[in-house]
């Protein structure tokens, strides 16, 4: 992946503890390669921590290594602190392989209690945010605004329990429980966020004074009824009327470990597009450089809502966040939601407009680690498209046809 070596954005991509049973360690990767020097170190009474520039795309955890605690932690906007606490810091070794960061303790006598433990063990030893906020380097992490890195203040209160599910997951083979489960069972487990467009201030496009913030917070409300119904552990962006930034949605995304991300949008056409009255219909969107005019116009309109973040991300770390896999999951997805959305409009409109799923460079998607699209339940510009978005039936067939399609992904995927 070339895009790697040139992405101005640090982040820290992943957390594990790894090792033999002679050797525990805490691996921390990042999107690239980095250097001792892009650490700065600090001694306290405590131990050791280490600040870096980067962005931690992953809740906050804590790791024990026997006698030793390494919490990783994004302290504020720009920098991600590591916190060693330990009584032996001499036998701490601080490896730098390409773009992980290996922390583990050398020939002591802290190795030699870990190594009686099984790799079980040290799993289990993870202690949870909850707990270890309560720990003497609590005021290190002080500084962390929970605002910042959660966008929903009703969803952050549930985030701050301990997470039910890894930050990383596990490998086919670590799921493997003596215990069948069922395929429902597995599917219970995914979790979908879900982001109404737009908000507060930012109204989405406008015809008639009917805002898309509107139209599109009723079908996504909607479609988190029905989920939520079926067992699925659902998160919105907002539940209410506010504004929220583009990398802001992606980001609460992320820190919900979802496994998939859909933004709910309706479009409208400039009036000096030649099909301004006349282009109706429902189209899925999933990110990809790819610039096709049609989708770029309809990006530009979904981006404009957050100049920011032109600069935030620049062009190569837009490129970075492109992952194949990602981009394949997506690209699926999208198929998924889109003939969900199209067969559930068509029991009440059979003429319902299929504008395919295409591909463009979405902001709103770019900064997700999940299989992500964005959809467009119509169009405002369109008199006969704006009618039926403003009633509850519509509305209702959308949400179904999404709820729908995001469970079709899973049936097929999980
Ligand atoms: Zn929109």
């Amino acid at each position: 992946m070339p895009f790697l070596l040139f992405s101005a954005q640090l982040k820290i991509t992943a957390l594990n503890a790894t090792g033999s049973k002679a050797n525990y360690a805490v691996r921390i990767t990042f999107n690239q390669n980095i250097k001792q020097s892009d650490f700065k170190k600090y001694t306290i009474k405590a131990g050791i921590y280490y600040d870096i520039k980067a962005e931690l795309t992953l809740k906050r955890r804590s790791f024990k290594l026997g006698n030793n605690v390494v919490t990783i932690a994004q302290f504020n906007k720009n920098i991600s602190r590591i916190v060693i606490e330990t009584k032996s810091p001499k036998n701490l070794n601080f490896n730098i392989n390409k773009n992980v960061l290996t922390l583990s303790f050398g020939d002591s006598a802290d190795s030699a209690k870990s190594s009686a433990k099984t790799a079980k063990d040290t799993a289990k030893s993870k202690i949870d945010s909850k707990d270890s906020a309560s720990s003497p380097i609590a005021n290190l992490f002080e500084n962390i605004d929970p605002k910042a890195i959660q966008a929903d203040s009703k969803d952050s209160a549930k985030a701050a329990k301990p997470a039910t599910k890894p930050a990383q997951k596990p490998t086919p083979k670590q799921t493997e429980s003596p215990k069948a489960t069922t395929i429902d069972s597995k599917l219970k487990d995914k979790i979908i966020v879900l982001d109404p467009g737009h908000g507060g201030k930012d109204c989405g496009a406008q015809v008639n004074r009917i805002c898309e913030k509107g139209i599109v917070l009723n079908i996504t409300k909607k479609a988190r009824d029905i989920l939520k119904e079926r067992g699925y552990k659902v998160f919105l962006t907002r539940s209410n009327d506010k504004y929220i930034s583009l990398t802001a949605r992606t980001k609460f995304a992320n820190d919900k470990n979802a496994d998939v991300f859909v933004s709910i949008h309706a479009n409208a056409l400039d009036k000096k597009s030649k099909n301004y009255k006349t282009m109706n219909g429902i189209e899925t969107y999933f990110l990809s450089t790819a610039r096709s005019e049609r989708a770029r116009k309809v990006a530009e309109l979904e981006n404009k809502d957050d100049i920011e973040v032109m600069n935030y991300f620049s062009k190569l770390s837009f490129l970075n966040s492109i992952n194949s896999q990602r981009l394949l999951a997506s690209n699926k997805l999208a198929i998924d939601v889109q003939s969900g959305m199209l067969s559930s409009a068509r029991e009440i409109y059979r003429n319902t407009t299929d504008g395919g799923v295409r591909e463009g460079p979405f902001w709103v998607l770019a900064g997700a680690l999940m299989p992500s699209v964005l959809v467009e339940v119509g169009y405002m510009t369109n008199e006969g498209d704006l009618k039926k978005l403003q009633t509850k039936a519509y509305q209702d067939k959308i949400a179904l046809g999404i709820a729908n399609g995001i469970e079709s992904y899973f049936v097929k995927n999980f």
